[in-house]
């Protein structure tokens, strides 16, 4: 078992303490604001006043706070305690946030792993929790028994940025399907249907629909999206029109979609509508010699 620290008693740093004291870890936790604590002192956490007093106190530190402001603050706070520890940074944030905060911690002598949550506090320590990690690979193979009990742990590699670009394409891919479903539910809620039952049409189409992926991601990963018989770009375009001009005439607004068949014409007006549709992705990818 080891010693712990947790910096954050939001919803989701009470999550995690939960779950090490579940698993038989020595806690102690802090949070900005006093008053968090208690129920989880009642099960065996340590409270102490500081941010530096938690490191002080642990092998290892997991950090969970709203936001990389916050995240900088609470180092910045407690610097001096970090030279010789190894903390764990659960905050959510962009590739560049996680990058800068390792340049920092590292700086003060400590070791820095990055890492991203993909699940909502009630699901830590289930079956469903996953935790994507960056940055130090020490720290992930010393303490990897403890963070596999939050949740299946995946380590990505020693940029410390990974983590989190792992974690945002994930949610990308998440909201695009939430996109496409409120269009579709908008669509047949125009004629009074309720999206509860239009969901026995649209949940196995969905998941038919996933069955393309592996074909783009090879065309993605060649750059080659070649010519398809069978439901090219220009297809898809006029197909695309119809759905946002049937949206408008039953009163439905385009946003989530307008962006979209912008794009389709853009590529098939350069001379791609013979080909897929992941030729999409070459109007929005980094082009090279970008940042
Ligand atoms: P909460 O809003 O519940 O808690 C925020 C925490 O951040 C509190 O402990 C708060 O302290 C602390 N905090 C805010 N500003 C500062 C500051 N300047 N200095 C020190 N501490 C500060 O958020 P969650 O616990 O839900 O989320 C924490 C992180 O986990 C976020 O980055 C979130 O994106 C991520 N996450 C959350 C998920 C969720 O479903 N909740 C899912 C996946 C990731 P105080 O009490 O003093 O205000």
């Amino acid at each position: 078992m080891a010693n712990i620290s947790i910096l954050g008693l939001g919803a989701m740093g009470q999550a995690l303490t939960a779950r090490f004291l579940q698993q038989g870890h020595t806690v102690t936790i802090w949070n900005r604001t006093p008053g968090k604590a208690a129920s989880l002192v009642a099960k065996g956490a340590r409270e102490v006043k500081s941010a530096a007093g938690a490191i002080a106190a642990s092998d290892v530190t997991v950090m969970c706070v709203l936001d990389y402001a916050a995240s900088d603050s609470v180092i910045d706070e407690a610097a001096s305690a970090l030279s010789g520890r190894a903390l764990v940074n659960l905050t959510n944030g962009t590739p560049a946030q996680a990058r800068a905060a390792a340049g920092r911690v590292a700086g003060l002598g400590a070791a820095y792993l990055d890492g991203g949550i993909m699940a909502t506090p009630p699901m830590i320590g289930g079956e469903h929790a996953l935790i994507l990690y960056s940055g130090s690979k020490a720290t992930f193979d010393a303490h990897a028994g403890a963070l596999e009990g939050l949740g299946a742990a995946n380590y990505l590699g020693a940029d410390a940025g990974l983590a989190s670009l792992h974690d945002l394409a994930l949610l990308s891919g998440m909201y695009g399907l939430f996109a496409g479903f409120f269009h579709a539910s908008a669509l047949i809620d125009s004629e009074g249907i309720r999206a509860a039952s239009f969901l026995k049409l649209l949940s196995p189409w969905m998941t038919a629909m996933m069955g393309a992926l592996p074909e783009y991601a090879e065309k993605i990963d060649s750059g080659r999206h070649g010519v398809n018989v069978v439901s090219n770009l220009g297809m898809q375009a006029a197909s695309l029109d119809n759905i946002l001009t049937a949206s408008r005439e039953q009163g439905v607004a385009t946003d989530l979609l307008d962006p979209m068949l912008e794009l389709f014409r853009k590529r098939a007006g350069a001379g791609f509508g013979d080909e897929d549709i992941s030729g999409l992705f070459e109007l929005i990818r980094r082009k090279s010699g970008q940042g």
